[in-house]
């Protein structure tokens, strides 16, 4: 391509809103083009980019022996009823409407769509294991769109469903996709880390999360040195402590004006936050209670997960209570609340409290705490469960190591659903004995899009991005300093010939500029090698310089091109 034909509009400001280096760096680059909130376009450049990771992700898929399809994203909303998941997927999923009325939706992700199609035709286990997928365009209705492609409404998005007979053909569609992964993410260019993972609204048993490492990602991942753990903190365990072994004292109301904040209160009474109780307080819908209160040792945090698993609500139904509202019908008292003296409410009680003895919490009354508060004796939980957020240094769940904290962004997903699809929306199989079993399904989801930018996450500095080779937009990039020297511009036309010829992809920067623009341009758009072609061209010598390294180095023209052959050769 030569650059002075190029359709490519380079930024030199972003928008305010641009936060994340990839964010910035894809806009400054001109390789993606907002049009309104969460919703983006490709120009040329990351277009180029964007195939190279979709093609990457075929080549993977395929070598599975997955099969590719395209579906429509307009479903109608009939087979999410089905499913369930019409009401279940809530504000994010983008509805619409016929000219008669008739409801569909614009698919976030397509399980129904996939169970239909093999719910149709397939009716024998000789015709299983199967697994079909396809690269499409998804829409989610996200509440925060932010950070340009990392999380915006509309997406490109790999999506697998595997289809076996039973639990055993899952485990082993499960293995060869994470394995698939991993490959995909590595020549993707990315430092990445498989972990365990909530199964969120996709629902199933089992799931892993890809997560590219980067201070900017939104997942946070707790992982350990001394063992394999490595979970989302979403998922991740909390090891108890052995109950304390202390006797309960008596139970006592004390005064304790103005201490509305766990703080406070024990600042107040000269005891340590662990020794309280911290209270929380929702409001729920579509359930057979309006409000929640749950309870966790005053220095703890809440996992929001681990409450809306253990309620069986959606993550669109929960929200923090009106505390005047809850007060009347609940008996709770803002910043005096405690599980004594607390009615009408569903009580969940995180299980570490089960076994610790004579603590402080709120007396349900202003101004008012307790203290000597024992589980069992003064209060129970309708649930007791787990709702703690694993922190950097609480022990590990498996072996008791200090844990790490570390971010990063998910950039792919995989579940074992089981039969959560296959049992309401009747996708059987005969089995050898003409006995009806339901399918066993697994789905596998990657962004692509967002992949895009994680790896501009994790490849630029300070003058723009740094492809990875077998991502860039073009190879190698050839910059013609002076377009008047002839000794230039033939070298240069030569050199862009000859590798164009060997099947590289070239960029020739022919245009009329100074270098130092031509340079800069080069940096921004990240192309892995750039070729200066100069004043030494009479001589038939170039500077030959990879993006990632700080200076250039001379060359015979014939030498850089082999260098430049043998960098692509080394990702093909
Ligand atoms: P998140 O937790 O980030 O909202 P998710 O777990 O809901 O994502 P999945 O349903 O697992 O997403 O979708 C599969 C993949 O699609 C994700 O791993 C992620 O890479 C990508 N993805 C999901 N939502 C978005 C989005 N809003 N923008 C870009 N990519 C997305
Ligand atoms: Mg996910």
């Amino acid at each position: 391509m030569r650059m002075s034909k190029m359709y490519m509009k380079t930024l030199r400001e972003v928008p305010a809103e641009a936060e994340i280096p990839s964010h910035i760096w894809l806009l400054r680059a001109g390789m993606i083009r907002k049009l309104v909130s969460g919703v983006y376009g490709y120009m040329p450049m990351g277009q180029k980019s964007l195939l190279k990771i979709e093609q990457i992700v075929r080549e993977e898929m395929d070598r599975t022996g997955a099969q590719e399809i395209l579906q429509s994203a307009i479903c109608p909303a009939e087979l999410w009823q089905e499913s369930g998941r019409w009401q279940a997927y809530g504000p994010e999923m983008f509805r619409l409407k016929d000219r008669n009325q008739r409801d569909f939706c614009l698919g976030p992700t397509a399980e129904e769509i996939f169970t239909d199609i093999i719910r149709n035709d397939v009716d024998s286990y000789r015709q299983l294991p199967l697994n079909l997928y396809q690269i499409q365009t998804k829409y989610r209705d996200e509440k925060r769109p932010r950070f340009g492609l990392m999380r915006s409404r509309e997406f490109i998005m790999k999506d697998a469903y595997s289809f076996d007979r039973d639990e055993a053909g899952l485990e082993e569609s499960y293995r060869k996709m994470y394995e698939a992964y991993e490959k995909v993410f590595t020549r993707c260019g990315l430092t990445f880390r498989p972990v365990e993972a909530d199964n969120g609204a996709i629902g199933g048993s089992k799931s892993h999360e890809f997560c590219a490492l980067s201070e900017y990602g939104e997942e946070e991942i707790a992982y350990c040195d001394c063992c394999d753990m490595a979970a989302t903190t979403e998922r991740a365990e909390f090891r108890d402590a052995a109950p304390e072994t202390e006797e309960m004292l008596a139970m006592e109301e004390v005064f304790t004006p103005g201490t509305k904040t766990i703080e406070d209160v024990c600042n107040y009474l000269k005891m340590p936050k662990e020794k309280s109780i911290k209270a929380l307080l929702f409001k729920v819908y579509e359930k057979e209670y309006e409000y929640v209160a749950a309870f966790i040792r005053g220095d703890r945090e809440l996992n929001m997960t681990k409450l809306i698993n253990a309620l069986g609500v959606a993550e669109f139904n929960i929200e923090f209570a009106d505390e005047n509202a809850m007060s009347e019908a609940t008996g709770c008292v803002g910043g005096f609340t405690g599980p004594v003296g607390l009615h009408d409410c569903k009580i969940v009680v995180d299980s570490e409290l089960v076994g610790m003895k004579n603590l402080c919490a709120g007396a349900c009354k202003y101004d008012h705490h307790l203290i000597n508060v024992n589980y069992g004796r003064d209060y129970t939980g309708d649930i007791v469960t787990d709702l703690k957020l694993l922190r950097e240094g609480d022990p590990c769940p498996k072996c008791g190591a200090p844990t790490k904290i570390a971010k990063g962004i998910e950039v792919g997903q995989v579940f074992k659903l089981g039969t959560k699809y296959s049992e309401p929306m009747h996708a059987y199989y005969k089995d050898e004995n003409q006995q009806e079993k339901p399918i066993v399904m697994g789905c596998y989801g990657i962004g692509v899009s967002r992949t895009l930018a994680a790896i501009v996450e994790q490849h630029h500095d300070k003058d723009g991005i740094i492809w990875p080779m077998a991502v860039a937009p073009y190879h190698v990039i050839i910059t013609l300093v002076n377009g008047k020297d002839q000794a230039q511009v033939d070298l240069a036309e030569d050199l862009y010939q000859k590798l164009l010829a060997a099947g590289a992809e070239v960029i020739l920067d022919d245009r009329d500029e100074r270098p130092g623009v031509k340079f800069k341009d080069a940096d921004l758009l990240g192309i892995p090698v750039r070729i200066t072609v100069g004043k030494k061209a009479a001589d038939g010598m170039v500077e030959y310089k990879p993006r990632s390294e700080a200076s250039a180095v001379d060359k015979t023209a014939e030498d850089a091109i082999a260098s430049v052959l043998a960098a692509i050769a080394e990702v093909k």
